[in-house]
């Protein structure tokens, strides 16, 4: 590709924060809570105009299990306060919108018997959610920057100094003591130079609302794909959700496929008038590049307990695994001040997809989970002192922020690198 020189330039220094979260979908409005309610000044960095990513602006409306399939919750903390409050406007079932609170034997002193059966999840409406979320960052105190983009990243030896991001502002600096990725993306990753793995599997999906005589009803529409996403077993076309001809394509197509099932469904009865109504505003990647990190997560992994768990998860296909999560699957390795969060951690196979949800662990039911009864206990104690951007001990306090993987939430408290308060 023939290349141009473009003139280096002075810009303006925006604004600066203890911790920047690049990324505003479950995992980023996860981490972002956790950040400030541990108290470091926080700003959540979003390329489009609202929360949720996936989940919300993706219609993707499904809150997949916090529970192991055998009765047991293995995901508490901030995963579970964002699923109740997912739902919170919700009082029934409705099976066409899919709107779906969770089962009430989830509920404290519920049937426990119920539990083996009906999983700890929900489904909601994407639209009371978004709002839910902006008024729950709202209240913990997080800056949010909409239609902002993260462009490129700054280091100072092995921490990363300053984000540019573009919007309507133009380009400017903002510098941070510590940066979540949460791009869904690992943007922020591949821009810091870390290793990053990524997939070219992704198939064509989009969940979309439409009207058919005069019912709301939600669509799931999806090409195959395998349990282990690296394999070829799909239905093509294959495509990178990280190169800009892809994305387009994706977003096209898949349009143009809604557009033919509708047409179908009206040639099925004329009468029957129907209309497409909330498109996905986001493309339907699943799993695209992640932070490779020395540490990669597989399904082999499920019942082991690592030193450095920050959570742990079950497997939202089959009932039983749990997977617990160590600090070495979001941390880079190059920059000190950077942790990766939800569907771009370093994990591969079906623990990538089995992490690529938003949801999380940690909390006090975790004294329940299999194989270790103890589990959150055992977290590190508080040990004070760390260097610049490193994580600090775990709290208890379930709100101070659950461990993160697929809906991402940052586990441990971030001491940032400048700044602290
Ligand atoms: C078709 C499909 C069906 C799915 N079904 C389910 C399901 O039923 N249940 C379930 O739990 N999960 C499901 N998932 C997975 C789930 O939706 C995602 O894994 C989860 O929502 C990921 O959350 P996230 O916050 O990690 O990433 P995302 O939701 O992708 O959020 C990333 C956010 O970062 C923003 N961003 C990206 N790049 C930049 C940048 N450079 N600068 C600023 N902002 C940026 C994006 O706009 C977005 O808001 C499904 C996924 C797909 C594709």
């Amino acid at each position: 590709m023939p290349t141009l020189h473009e003139p280096a330039r002075e810009i303006p220094l925006s604004a600066t924060y203890d911790v920047i979260v690049v990324g505003g979908g479950i995992a980023g409005v996860a981490a972002a809570m956790a950040s400030a309610r541990n108290g470091a000044r926080t700003a959540l960095l979003e390329r489009c105009f609202g929360l949720g990513g996936l989940a919300t602006l993706g219609n993707v409306v499904v809150y997949e299990p916090l529970c192991d399939g055998r009765g047991r919750q293995v995901i508490g903390g901030l995963g579970e306060e964002l699923l109740v409050r997912s739902v919170a406007d919700l009082t029934s079932t409705q099976k066409q919108i899919q709107f779906r609170p969770a089962p009430p034997c989830w509920r404290d002193g519920g049937d426990q018997a119920l539990r083996r059966q009906e999983r700890y999840e929900a489904a909601f409406n994407p639209f009371s959610f978004q709002m839910e979320m902006e008024k729950l960052l709202g209240e913990a105190g997080v800056e949010l920057w909409y239609d902002t983009r993260l462009c490129a990243c700054l280091r100072d030896g092995a921490r990363i100094s300053h984000l540019i991001v573009e919007n309507k502002d133009g380009r400017s600096a903002m510098a941070c003591g510590a940066a979540i990725d949460a791009s869904g993306d690992a943007d922020l990753c591949a821009l810091a130079g870390e290793p990053t793995e990524t997939l070219e599997t992704n198939v064509l999906a989009a969940w979309y609302y439409l009207i058919e005589g005069g019912q709301l009803k939600i669509q799931a529409m999806s090409k195959r794909f395998p349990d282990d996403a690296s394999e070829r077993d799909t239905e093509g076309p294959l495509l990178s959700g990280v190169r800009a001809r892809d994305v387009t394509r994706h977003v096209v197509e898949t349009r143009a496929w809604i557009r033919e099932r509708i047409a179908n469904r009206r040639s099925k009865d004329p009468a029957v008038e129907v209309h497409p109504f909330a498109l996905p505003s986001i493309p339907g990647f699943r799993m695209t590049r992640r932070l490779a990190s020395s540490f990669t997560l597989q399904m082999g992994h499920a019942h082991q307990w690592f030193d450095d768990a920050i959570g742990m998860t079950g497997d939202w296909r089959h009932r039983g695994p749990v997977l617990t999560l160590p600090y070495r699957c979001i941390r880079a390795e190059g920059a000190r001040n950077l942790l990766a969060a939800g569907r771009c951690i370093s994990s591969a196979g079906r623990a990538w997809d089995a992490c690529d949800l938003r949801r999380h662990r940690r909390g006090r039911r975790n004294r329940r989970s299999p194989g270790h009864p103890q589990a959150w206990r055992r977290l590190p104690r508080p040990a004070g002192g760390r260097p610049a951007g490193a994580v600090a001990p775990a709290t208890r306090d379930p709100r101070s922020g659950a461990g993160c993987a697929g809906g991402g939430l940052i586990s441990r408290r971030l001491q940032p690198g400048s700044g602290r308060r």
